[in-house]
């Protein structure tokens, strides 16, 4: 045997060793899911089977590089270069410029990024006079990618008449003109969206045989990892290039299924077995990332799932330290936490920082981290947000060059037509556009025929267009003849974006002038690596195909020593040392969005878990008690996810002092008291609790309702925790009414059973639960 199998336990090289026929893993976070795809794609090599025949999807195209090194380090580089080895998007936008003329596209479309596409429907929206506050573009553009994800072109949306209603239903009648609008001007403008690149391969495999038994043949061994998270295009994706030779390998956890909201199907995991004949299932138990605390504490959340698969997860790991839980008073304090906590770590443990990473659930939280972190002057690096390549003087020079490689791309030419400034106004874009419309070609198409089309435009601006066709055309010669530097270098001249930003002068238009040249240094970069590869010229065509599906993550070299901050979601099938997980709060996670049906909350929990079991050694939870949400200071409470993780694996902080104690929580039950004189309250009894040193509110926000304003003593009805009794009936803001069945534990750790009139029985600590008793 392969000595790198050995690097594998017995559960982990049966789906290796099993060389044909269709298999699924299926297997809990870090028990080595991805490096069982890894090791099988070096041992069907070392079989003799040909890198040509081996498609490798995975989720971002840095976990394809690396899959890709790690196989090169084992059966060398010069056979591992030749495995088809990347994203969904990435794989088949490749055979889709191939075979796009089967489709009526030129093989050099443009794939329009999410701007471009919400930049287009909000102008389909003005020219057919819709309001766009109830045709919002972000919206109907999920909407119009959700129908292209379930497969649903214009045609059988017209054809289904209960879409039609819905959207009629949801004020939103026009919607499929809109769709079809939408379509007709991408075609026109030899464009593709990100979710075209699933539609468009779909109806290759399935309008043409031949084509689908030309990548059959090709692809007789095909690899999905986070197979959990593929849409329905993608699963029939798989599906169809699958069916000749049925060796498929899938690996993936349903307790980590997450993109629901995107259209991803659980379902595609838990039906592969009805699928294909013969499936083989395999499980993997042992956790190799994480310390045993972590391991178990993400098993004790994902088991409030309902819906889920059994498995099991152990770890022969140390236990590690204990969860971290902290809370701030506000989210700027969370955000100092978190940097003063890196920067002692650092220095006591002697670690770097990209050992750390900050989880979030929405991309707004990074502004309180990133300025606690540039005081503690900490490197940092952002995952997501706003890509380099979305800033608006990279796109500028972006849009010239597609421009260069595709004319027809309508999002390209109106960004750029007129920027910088050469006296194509408005009112002639909107005359361009609606000949274009009308003649059902693009709008360079329409400049191109100025002189025969009477668009009532005076000479001067006629020959403005002109010159604006032959400067496009002057850059096509280059691009023939010279590499991707020399031609964007010379377009950011030549259109005269450079000296524009020369002019403004101002600290942000030297800035903007500097990422200018960061990415005339990143498109050197990237020739000099083509040329090196195989001689090529370093085309311009192929560095855009790269930046058009760039992700953040991709663009990480991986050696720069900064800390990372992500979303949740972009964490996906990554690790690290020390982890964050920030704004732990009730309506930011869980969101509020996502609050309303159990299988949301459900999805909530699983992104939970996915973010716990990042952490190899020490997770963290981190809370504020307050913070500005839509510009507003909003109270927070503790979110239930804390409350849910079994509290033995958990470790309380004090939020200022660094120094150690359990909140402590007196539960004052008031009856007929003014709410509008409550406050924050200090501790009834006028001691404070032990190591609890500062006029801090205390950890409840249930207090905040309950204690009179003008420092009065409660008269009557006042039960504080401690006279909580079996028997009261209490009322929770969640659960409702319900009744105390049992008391049990002291001080922090006191927890009392409560049976529900909906939801029956529950134990809730009381240091968490809202209550009232009535
Ligand atoms: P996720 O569900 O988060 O994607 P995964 O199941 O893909 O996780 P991997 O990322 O493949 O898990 O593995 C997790 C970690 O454990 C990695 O650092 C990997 O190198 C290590 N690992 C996996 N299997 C073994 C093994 N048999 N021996 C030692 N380390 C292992
Ligand atoms: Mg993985």
């Amino acid at each position: 045997m392969q000595n790198y199998i050995s690097q594998l336990n017995e559960a982990q090289q049966a789906p290796v060793l099993r060389k044909d026929g269709p298999m699924i893993v299926i297997a809990g976070a870090g028990s080595g899911k991805t490096r069982v795809l890894t090791i099988r794609i070096a041992y069907l090599m070392s079989l003799g089977v040909d890198a040509f025949n081996i498609l490798s999807l995975t989720f971002t195209n840095k976990a394809a590089r690396e899959m890709k090194k790690r196989i090169s380090d084992i059966v060398g580089s010069s056979e591992a270069k030749n495995l088809w080895m990347g994203t969904f998007h990435s794989i088949f936008a490749k055979i889709l410029r191939i075979e796009a003329d089967k489709l009526g596209y030129p093989s050099n479309f443009t794939i329009y990024d999410a701007q471009d596409s919400v930049r287009l429907l909000g102008s389909i929206i003005k020219e057919m006079q819709l309001d766009k506050d109830v045709y919002k573009p972000k919206q109907v553009f999920s909407r119009i990618s959700s129908y292209k994800n379930s497969l649903i072109t214009v045609k059988a949306y017209f054809d289904n008449p209960e879409l039609q209603e819905a959207d009629a239903m949801s004020k939103k009648p026009r919607m499929g003109e809109i769709y079809q609008q939408y379509v007709e001007r991408c075609f026109k403008s030899g464009a593709m969206d990100f979710d075209d690149l699933l539609l468009k391969t779909n109806e290759l495999l399935t309008r043409f045989p031949d084509v689908l038994l030309k990548y059959q043949d090709r692809f007789r061994y095909i690899l999905v990892d986070e197979y959990q998270d593929t849409n329905h295009s993608q699963y029939l994706i798989v599906r169809a290039l699958s069916d000749r030779f049925q060796n498929i390998c899938v690996v993936g956890d349903d307790a980590q299924s997450i993109y629901a909201f995107r259209g991803a199907n659980i379902n595609n995991i838990l039906n592969f077995q009805k699928d294909y004949d013969n499936v083989e299932m395999f499980r993997l138990e042992q956790n190799y990332r994480s310390t045993r605390n972590i391991v178990e504490a993400a098993n004790s959340i994902i088991d409030k799932n309902k819906t889920k698969l059994d498995k099991i997860v152990w770890t022969a790991n140390d236990d590690g330290p204990k969860i971290k839980v902290h809370r701030s008073l506000t989210d700027g304090e969370e955000g100092r936490f978190v940097a003063s906590t890196i920067f002692e770590e650092k220095m006591n443990n002697q670690l770097n920082n990209n050992q750390f990473a900050i989880l979030y659930r929405t991309n707004a939280q990074s502004r309180a981290m990133e300025d606690a972190l540039r005081k503690r002057d900490i490197p940092y690096r952002i995952y997501g947000g706003l890509s380099f390549y979305q800033r608006k003087e990279i796109k500028d020079v972006l849009c010239y060059l597609r421009l260069v490689i595709n004319p027809k791309d309508e999002e390209a030419l109106v960004r750029v037509i007129n920027y910088p400034a050469r006296g194509i106004g408005d009112t002639t874009v909107e005359k361009l556009t609606i000949a274009a419309n009308h003649y059902k070609r693009s709008i360079y198409e329409v400049m191109q025929n100025i002189d025969r089309i009477d668009l009532k435009l005076n000479t001067g601006t006629k020959n403005k267009l002109k010159d604006f066709v032959t400067m496009i055309q002057s850059f096509q010669v280059i691009d023939q003849n010279q590499d991707a530097f020399y031609l964007a270098d010379h377009v950011t001249k030549k259109t005269g974006l450079i000296q524009e930003l020369k002019k403004d002068g101002t600290p942000e238009g030297i800035a903007r002038l500097e990422n200018i040249e960061e990415l005339l240094n990143g498109i050197k970069d990237f020739i000099d690596g083509q040329k090196e590869i195989d001689g090529a010229r370093g085309a311009l065509s192929e560095f855009m195909e790269d930046v058009a599906l760039a992700t953040d993550l991709d663009n990480d070299t991986g050696d720069d020593d900064r800390v990372a901050l992500m979303t949740i979601h972009l964490a996906k099938g990554l690790e690290f040392p020390h982890v964050f997980i920030v704004g732990m709060e009730e309506d930011l996670f869980p969101s509020a969005m996502s609050m309303s049906t159990r299988s949301e909350l459900e999805e909530e929990r699983r992104l939970f878990y996915v973010a716990l079991t990042r952490a190899e050694h020490q997770a963290y939870l981190t809370y504020a008690q307050s913070r500005y949400r839509w510009g507003k200071l909003t109270d927070c409470e503790p979110s239930r996810f804390i409350e849910e993780i079994t509290e033995h694996f958990l470790d309380y902080m004090t939020p200022m002092e660094g120094s150690r104690y359990k909140p402590m929580i007196d539960i004052d039950i008031f009856g007929d008291v003014d709410k509008s004189k409550l406050r924050l309250a200090k501790p009834t009894n006028g001691t404070p609790p032990k190591n609890y040193s500062n006029d801090e509110p205390l950890f409840s926000s249930n207090i905040r309702k309950l204690k009179p304003m003008d420092g009065s003593s409660p008269t009557k009805g006042s039960i504080s925790e401690s006279k909580l009794n079996i028997g009261n009936i209490v009322l929770h803001e969640r659960f409702g009414k319900g009744q105390v069945v049992n008391l049990e534990g002291v001080g922090a750790d006191k927890k009392a059973e409560i049976k529900f009139e909906v939801g029956g029985l529950k134990k809730l600590l009381l240091r968490f639960a809202k209550l009232d008793v009535i």
